[in-house]
């Protein structure tokens, strides 16, 4: 099974990849974790990418896509995938296409932009692993620890407010575009984003088997 998951930024969705892809035993591809990967190891990805990550700006579809597509080429990609955070563009989803990746469904997770700005404060990403967490809806186990490997757990430079402020444009200009763009194919599925995220989880696994 092939999912995209879409939502702006501090929906949850990176949440719900990680959740539901146990579930379905697929791996979970986000680009933003494999962003901020090239940009800690400096490759040229990496490079070409810093400036657009910290301002809140999307990096240029040229990278992204090249990323996207050695990724979804792997063995462990086989089977299926729920691809977080990509596409964002109409232009990142017609390269999907051409590449003849067929998409069974696109889970919108719908959040409102107010509750968006109140959650995104309390994101905290592990600087290991890239898991996710929140101080007050998914905390670490430790305090500023990750469960999963044991680093250091900080805020995303890109999660200040001004910057939040302007991925939200940036996520209305040119990813809610891509809403239309799948349901004219009958792919679309929109969840309501609870607070609970065992809760989204439900709703994100009865759309997908539904
Ligand atoms: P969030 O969903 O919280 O915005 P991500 O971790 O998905 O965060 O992305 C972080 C940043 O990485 C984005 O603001 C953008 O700069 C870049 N990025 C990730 N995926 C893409 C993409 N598909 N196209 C362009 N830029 C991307
Ligand atoms: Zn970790």
């Amino acid at each position: 099974m092939n999912l995209i998951f879409l939502g702006a930024p501090g929906a949850g969705k990176g949440t719900q990849a990680e959740v539901v892809c146990k579930e379905l035993n697929i791996p979970a591809i986000s680009t933003g974790n494999m962003l901020r990967e090239a940009v800690k190891n400096g490759t040229k990805a990496g490079l070409a990418a810093k400036e657009f990550m910290d301002r809140g700006d999307l990096v240029p579809d040229e990278v992204v896509i090249g990323i996207l597509k050695d990724r979804i080429a792997e063995d462990d990609a086989k089977n299926g995938f729920i691809l977080d955070g990509f596409p964002r563009t109409v232009a990142q989803a017609e390269a999907l296409e051409s590449m003849g990746v067929n998409i069974d469904k696109v889970i919108e997770i719908n959040v409102p932009d107010e509750a968006i700005t109140a959650r995104m404060s309390g994101r905290r990403v592990c600087e290991g692993c890239g898991n996710s967490y929140h101080i007050e809806y998914k905390p670490t186990k430790v305090e500023g620890i990750c469960d999963a490997c044991g680093a250091k757990v900080v805020q995303r430079i890109d999660d200040k407010p001004e910057t939040v402020i302007s991925r939200l444009k940036t996520y209305h200009e040119k990813t809610a575009p891509l809403k239309d763009f799948y349901a004219a194919r009958g792919k679309l599925v929109t969840v309501e984003g609870q607070d609970k995220i065992e809760e989204t989880s439900k709703l994100t696994l009865a759309a997908i088997k539904g």
